[in-house]
């Protein structure tokens, strides 16, 4: 069996998928994207498949090997996410060849299904509240919510109120029996989150995510010497590497991205070296079903999870979403805030091809938003 051509399609939302066909064994399917990046993750896959073509897709450890590092220049969210695509669609063929699930090569389920957290929006106390409530109705038993708009460098103290009066109102509607996570995106300065989270504090968050952005990562233990919160971390990392320099500083759950961290191969070992500094796994997905599916596949065979991110209704996906693009949706079906293990071969779902060309004759062009302070300066977003 060889590999035979890589087609990519850039359909909505803001995903890109990424179909690799061998010459006379089955077709595997991957999602290489950094969000409002694709187009440029498109040509990295683009430039990989130079290498790819005429190869033994079965070779998955020798070929990550060499697109990570055989072009000298490694690393960073293009290329990791290129990389990642490509090992995604690798681990299908692999799965598919043989008649198994993912996990099933990765050691087998070490659990039966999957604890899922789902996205409440906006930034109104009321807001939140009524979305947390929707979330319980549905089954979910954690949701997961922005902490701020853009903030100051040191903002004031009704910013910081806000901020828990917010993270109150949620918690008041989930009561003590279920989770809220709680996404800053990296808005706070490390002095403001010294400032903002023991202010959280009382209404016990599963964790607080990236309070700081990745650049500082680093310094993290700063905020974990000084909440008992537990802090998570990782979507904007990209490797084993970049992980190493993290796990040191206390963080308690790390949060690679399937599409982003190197695919299945990278992110399994990730959760590896995790478990060595007791720090759970969360894999960061708001992508697509390849993504999920993926995400799903090292969930169900890594001991240190802690839960799975999941992106159907989450405000980016407007128009179109994650079921849209399944021959059979139900396989991403949640039950009382879980997902059942997915038994089908490779990655465990069927893509429908036809829905994902028709989808990427319309494409798209999704940037995320540039957020300004209020004297007109650049506020992360
Ligand atoms: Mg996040």
């Amino acid at each position: 069996m060889k590999i035979d051509r890589l087609t990519t399609y850039l359909v909505p939302p803001r995903w890109l998928f990424l179909r690799i066909d061998t010459d006379d064994g089955p077709t595997g399917w991957g999602e290489p994207v950094v969000e409002g990046r694709a187009a440029t993750v498109a040509t990295a896959v683009e430039e990989m498949a130079d290498y790819l073509i005429g190869q033994d897709p079965l070779r998955i450890e020798e070929h990550w090997n060499v697109l990570a590092k055989g072009g000298f220049y490694r690393g960073g969210p293009i290329l990791s996410s290129a990389l990642a695509g490509i090992d995604q669609a690798l681990w299908d063929i692999a799965g598919k060849s043989i008649g198994v699930p993912v996990h099933q090569m990765l050691g087998g389920h070490v659990r039966d299904r999957v604890r899922v957290y789902s996205w409440i929006g906006g930034d109104d106390p009321r807001e939140v509240a009524v979305e947390a409530a929707i979330k319980v109705e549905q089954g979910f038993t954690a949701v997961k919510m922005n902490g701020s708009g853009p903030l100051r460098v040191i903002d004031t103290p009704a910013q910081a109120a806000a901020v828990a009066e917010r993270v109150a109102a949620v918690r008041e509607v989930l009561g003590p029996d279920r989770d809220v996570a709680v996404d800053f995106h990296g808005r706070m300065s490390l002095p403001m989150a010294r400032r903002v989270l023991p202010l959280l504090e009382e209404f016990a968050p599963m964790f607080v995510e990236e309070p700081v952005v990745p650049e500082v990562s680093e310094l993290v233990g700063q905020l974990v010497a000084a909440t008992p919160i537990p802090i998570a971390l990782g979507e904007r990392l990209y490797n084993r590497w970049d992980f190493r320099r993290v796990l040191p500083t206390g963080v308690a759950v790390i949060q690679p991205d399937l599409s982003h961290a190197g695919g299945i191969s990278e992110v399994r070992k990730i959760a590896t070296m995790a478990e060595a500094y007791d720090v759970a796994l969360a894999p960061h997905c708001p992508l697509g079903p390849i993504a999920l599916a993926s995400s799903l596949q090292v969930a169900l065979a890594s001991p240190n999870l802690l839960i799975q991110e999941q992106s159907l209704g989450i405000h980016y996906n407007a128009g179109s979403d994650l079921l849209d693009y399944l021959v059979d949706a139900s396989v991403f079906d949640y039950t009382d805030g879980f997902v059942a293990r997915l038994t089908g071969p490779g990655l465990g779902i069927e893509v429908d091809a036809a829905a994902v060309e028709k989808a990427a004759a319309v494409g798209h062009r999704w940037r995320n938003q540039v957020w300004r302070r209020d004297d007109g300066s650049f506020a992360e977003w």
